[in-house]
């Protein structure tokens, strides 16, 4: 074991500071990374204040992480010291279950998320990036596209494959019409994606000030969700909608925006239960359906994909001091569109 830098909670209601923390030492598939950015998530604040429920303190958020490779296990094959790497949402898994085996390690009942799940090796629970460094299995570090910006790239780890998966899912391709409610984190990376993918992509915000970002990220229309006119215009005309709303908000508005047959998923995850009108569903056959990040294969694709594209977040880095600062704003909406953490900074600690 050795010791490490960290920014953590004590309790739902302290604020992040600076901690050490234990990591393993580097075993024979180990890989050890120097973090050197790490997004922050609406998810990271979500399990911070405990709104879903099963967060254990001390908490190390942070799931969207790259850097570089100080050090590898005996064994390991895909990685050596000085290499850039990045980790996601998870850490490890059975590598034996149907969902493993299928590479769906998101849905393998015994897998391990980045932070709060329990340590199977140290005991505890395991911490994420907002540290200095991690020690992960190679089999779920992920390989970084030398063009990318670092700073940008780091959220493509969780805000990336979560908007990206459930697209491929869902067959997002030319000529569709596509939905993306919330130009946030994940909203603006979906954005991005659906227009790469050749979707006709419309933006629902609750901010009228994002409208000119928005089709600078690649909306082809932007629609201001609290105006009912401008939604009812287009009543049963998607395809697809993705609902990436962190808070309470009207699902049936978007239900009923859906063509016949058409699909609305859920990757935002509000702390209530959202209302759902039966009819909004029954009239047109339409379904509502809800996705988790996406599997280690599938998130490597979606980076390979970012670099043949060019894609990355568009960030605000920050300093690890900033970081309450920048969860207040996320809960005011007011992020362009990701906050990314300089981890240089915790040296300062
Ligand atoms: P974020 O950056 O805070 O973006 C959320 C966006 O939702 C906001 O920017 C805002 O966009 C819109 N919004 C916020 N409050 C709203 C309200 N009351 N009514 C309507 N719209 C509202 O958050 P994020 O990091 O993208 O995460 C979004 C959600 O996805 C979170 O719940 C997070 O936990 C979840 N998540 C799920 C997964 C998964 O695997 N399924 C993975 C990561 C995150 P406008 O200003 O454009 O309205
Ligand atoms: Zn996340």
């Amino acid at each position: 074991m050795y010791n490490t830098k960290a920014y953590s909670a004590g309790s739902a209601t302290s604020p992040l500071a600076s901690s050490t923390i234990a990591r393993r030492d580097t075993n024979e598939h180990d890989v050890q990374i120097e973090i050197l950015y790490c997004g922050i998530c609406h998810s990271d604040l979500h399990m911070v204040r405990n709104e879903w429920g099963g967060t254990v303190y001390p908490i190390v958020p942070g799931h969207e992480i790259v850097g570089r490779v100080t050090k590898v296990g005996a064994a390991v094959t895909k990685y050596k010291v000085g290499d850039l790497a990045a980790v996601g949402c998870m850490v490890d898994s059975d590598h034996t279950c149907p969902e493993c085996k299928a590479g769906l390690e998101q849905f393998c009942p015994n897998m391990t998320l980045t932070f709060n799940s329990p340590d199977k090796q140290l005991g505890g629970m395991t911490y994420g990036g907002y540290s200095d460094s991690i020690v992960v299995d190679e089999s779920f570090v992920l390989r970084l596209p030398p063009n990318l910006d670092l700073a940008g790239a780091a959220p493509l780890l969780c805000a990336g494959i979560t908007t990206y998966s459930p697209m491929r899912h869902w067959d997002v391709t030319e000529g569709k019409k596509v939905g993306v409610v919330g130009l946030g984190g994940l909203g603006h990376m979906g954005v991005k994606f659906a227009h790469a993918f050749g979707a006709h992509v419309v933006v629902f915000t609750t901010s009228p000030g994002k409208k000119d970002d928005a089709h600078r990220l690649g909306a082809d229309e932007v629609v201001i969700s609290r105006n009912t006119d401008e939604m009812a215009g287009h009543a049963g005309s998607f395809d697809f909608i993705l609902d990436t709303v962190a808070a309470d908000h009207d699902i049936s508005a978007y239900i009923s925006l859906l063509r016949r047959d058409g699909n609305i998923t859920l990757v935002g995850a509000p702390e209530k239960p959202l209302a759902v009108s039966a009819f909004s569903l029954i009239l047109g056959r339409r379904s509502l359906s809800g996705s988790p990040i996406g599997g280690i294969a599938e998130t490597q694709e979606m980076l390979d994909f970012c670099g043949t594209h060019n894609i990355t977040a568009d960030v605000e880095v920050i300093p690890i001091q900033k970081a309450n600062e920048a969860y207040e704003r996320l809960l005011k909406s007011d992020v362009k569109y990701r906050f990314s953490i300089d981890m240089a900074s915790l040296k300062a600690e």
